[in-house]
């Protein structure tokens, strides 16, 4: 395999953990940490990683910034810090998407619109977010400001499309707080339908500013059939899809399934959800937005009765109102997908002292480069 291509940025951006590793070492790291952490509960099968590890993020986002000499620079915040280090081109990035990016940046000057100063607040232009739906080619365009009017807008979207006519949909997101979160709460279409579609597993999804999508899409359809493989589905059984987002995991299982119930705490996911269902003809789906533990708890104080539960939480796992509540649902298989095998690790060691054992983690190769690693794991009641 061959060696890791140099960035001059990796030091300070922070992101390529195993830049200088070849890639074949990286799985093999991974795969030993994986190991490490989950051998206590099962067998850890080989990671599968990717044929072409570069260029697989299909969401890029920008900072953008002011030199104090007046250069304009987009890139990403030095890690811990708030230091803006310009990135114009990443190894692990959306070709595209990187682009754009730097177009957005060259039209600034022209069209008069300032960086914003998150010390002062001064300014206009926070980020720049872009999505592109490897399917479809669709390309979303997000532009966070500090204030909710972008002068001149319509030329300013004339003239991006006219560099970039790929480009599908242009959103101005508001964010005016002090804040780390990249979007705000406040949304505007200028242009498009506001959201992208994209196909995985042979069905299409659409996917909102402000709803989470896998970044990976290649890697994603090997997860998510082995995912549903692990369910052992027959047609009959009642399925939980917890930390469901845009609906992606319980629409690609719901034809083997009598019943599939979606929870997302995100009222965009949710609402792209219902139409993803829709859209894919699933009369058998449904959502709820919730916390997934309220919810469960919920439902296992309504003495219901689950048989399958997908949960897929964020990197800081799931917590135990939601774990105990699963455990009184009593579903027969319990699939764990993880970005982050440590709170998997966790997780895990509750439920085999609350009546489950580990069959197997399955760990995939979601993020070359950077120290992530995804897994999913199968439970099984005793
Ligand atoms: N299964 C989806 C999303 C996984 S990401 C997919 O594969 O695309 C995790 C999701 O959990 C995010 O959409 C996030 O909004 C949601 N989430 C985070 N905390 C939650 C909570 N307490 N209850 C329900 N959903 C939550």
């Amino acid at each position: 395999m061959e060696h890791a291509k140099k960035c001059p940025v990796y030091k300070k951006c922070g992101g390529c953990r195993y830049q200088d590793i070849s890639y074949k070492k990286q799985l093999e790291m991974k795969q030993e940490q994986v190991r490490k952490l989950l051998k206590p509960f099962c067998k850890v099968y080989p990671m599968v990683g990717m044929e072409n590890p570069y260029h697989y993020r299909n969401k890029v986002h920008a900072v953008f910034d002011r030199r104090p000499d007046g250069t304009i620079i987009s890139g990403v915040y030095e890690e811990k810090t708030h230091r803006v280090v310009a990135v114009d081109d990443c190894l692990i990035e959306d070709e595209k998407a990187d682009a754009i990016i730097c177009d957005i940046r060259g039209m600034l000057r022209p069209f008069k619109i300032k960086t914003y100063d998150e010390d002062t607040g001064y300014g206009l232009l926070r980020h720049v977010l872009v999505r592109r739906a490897f399917a479809t080619g669709e390309i979303m365009v997000v532009l966070v400001l500090g204030s909710p009017i972008l002068p001149s807008k319509n030329n300013f979207v004339k003239a991006l499309r006219k560099l970039h006519p790929e480009i599908t949909t242009i959103v101005i997101n508001v964010n005016n707080k002090k804040t780390s979160m990249v979007l705000g709460e406040k949304e505007t279409v200028i242009y498009g339908r506001g959201y992208i579609e994209d196909v995985l597993c042979g069905q299409t999804f659409r996917i909102s500013p402000k709803s989470f999508y896998q970044v990976n899409p290649v890697q994603t359809e090997k997860l998510y059939a082995k995912a549903i493989e692990l369910a052992g589905l027959t047609g009959r059984e009642r399925v939980i899809d917890a930390y469901c987002g845009i609906g992606t995991i319980g629409i690609c299982a719901a034809d083997r399934a009598r019943e599939v119930i979606g929870v997302e705490l995100n009222r965009d996911a949710v609402r792209d959800a219902v139409r993803n269902a829709k859209r894919n003809e699933k009369k058998n789906v449904s959502f709820y937005t919730a916390d997934a533990g309220k919810i469960m708890l919920q439902m296992a104080e309504q003495g219901e009765r689950a048989d399958v539960v997908f949960m897929d939480p964020p990197r800081s796992g799931s917590d135990e109102i939601f774990m105990a509540s699963v455990v009184r649902l009593r579903p027969k298989r319990i699939v764990y997908i993880s970005c982050n095998p440590e709170t998997q690790a966790r997780d895990l060691k509750y439920f085999t002292s609350n009546g489950y054992r580990v069959e197997g983690a399955y760990p995939y190769d979601c993020f070359p480069f950077t120290g992530h690693t995804e897994c999913v794991s199968l439970l099984t009641r005793n």
